[in-house]
């Protein structure tokens, strides 16, 4: 039977390239900081994103995690959207791990706003938290793949900037948003001190992220991934895939946006409850109950026809574009689909 898996961009395999590229690779003992693929690695992504420094890690859930230990102390409070991946999705790490309080904002599309921000920062009070670091997710995964627009990230950072609160940028998917805004990774990455992005993802690596920002924040960062295990060694087998990622796999995830809208058009020409306006990039969330369906029952119904896709929360599902899904996949996927809306 034909299978697609629109579980995730996570399930995308490393490519002829990278395998090349890998076993090619030359290692070294990257806590001694002598391996010269991850130390490449480093290097491009400091200037794809026009920081000073970057930072491997063996995740996105660490780089986030080291971030905000970097950014903050103890006892500080750290906005974020109200489903954010570092508050929703990070097994409570910035409770444990750094000792900071989460402050949620609902936002609409997942995407904060300065206004939205404002009235959040706390007050110079000896009973309140300070006030240290805002996070903000571009794309946003919970709200469906939404991106940040330069305007609305150029007045965050106005904000922050005034009230001297740091800005990490949770850009697991940042190419993605780059690529839908029509921008650059450079031009997003100016309005945040620090970015974490997956090249494990859309851009098909096996494992692996990259923090990057000021060379003295990536310094100490550096630290803190030490003391949660995050100090590879010949990791740098790993480091030459993400270096094909970064320079062969970005330009054709435009082809996985073009698959997501296509798809979302079909689900909702069939009758299921979708907002076509959050679809910007590769992840398509979809509901229903329009169609009185029963949600448990709807995915098992379409995992037994080879087409794998996560539920997602009470009703809906998410469904993700990447490589390893072409045209002819998701005609496919929208077939199948147009049969169980029947
Ligand atoms: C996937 C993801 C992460 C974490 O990446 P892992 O490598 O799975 O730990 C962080 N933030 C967002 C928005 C993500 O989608």
């Amino acid at each position: 039977m034909r299978t697609v898996d629109f579980r995730s961009d996570t399930v995308t395999l490393p490519t002829p390239a990278m395998r090349e590229a890998m076993y090619k690779a030359e290692v070294g003992d990257d806590v001694y900081r002598e391996d010269p693929s991850i130390r490449a690695l480093e290097e491009l992504a400091a200037d794809i994103t026009g920081k000073e420094a970057g930072l491997f890690m063996p995740s996105g859930t660490m780089g986030n995690q080291v971030a905000i230990l970097t950014h903050t102390k103890k006892g500080d409070e750290v906005i974020c959207e109200a489903e954010a991946h570092v508050y929703y999705y990070e097994v409570g790490g910035l409770v444990t791990l750094a000792g900071v309080q989460p402050r949620t904002i609902a936002a609409p599309r997942g995407i904060l706003t300065a206004a939205a921000i404002a009235p959040a920062i706390r007050a110079d009070d000896i009973h309140q938290p300070p006030t240290t670091l805002i996070c903000l997710e571009n794309t946003h995964n919970r709200a469906g793949g939404t991106c940040y627009s330069l305007p609305i990230l150029q007045d965050i950072h106005e904000l922050a900037k005034q009230r001297k609160i740091a800005i990490h940028m949770d850009g697991a998917r940042l190419f993605n948003a780059a690529t839908a805004q029509k921008t650059t990774a450079r031009d997003i990455a100016q309005y945040a001190d620090s970015i974490q992005f997956c090249v494990s993802k859309g851009l098909c690596a096996p494992v692996g992220s990259l923090l990057v920002g000021r060379r003295d924040f990536i310094d100490r960062a550096r630290r803190y991934r030490k003391m949660l295990g995050g100090g590879m060694r010949q990791a740098g087998v790993l480091a030459a895939a993400g270096i094909v990622a970064l320079t062969q796999m970005i330009d054709r995830l435009a082809e996985d946006h073009g698959n997501a809208a296509y798809l979302a058009e079909a689900i909702a020409n069939c009758g299921f409850g979708i907002d076509l306006t959050t679809v910007e990039t590769n992840i398509v969330i979809f509901d229903v109950s329009p169609l009185t369906l029963h949600i448990e029952q709807f995915v098992r119904d379409l995992n037994a026809r080879g087409v794998k896709a996560n539920q997602f929360g009470a009703a809906k599902v998410r469904m993700v574009t990447h490589q390893g899904i072409s045209r002819d996949d998701v005609d496919y996927a929208i077939s199948v689909l147009a049969e169980l809306a029947k």
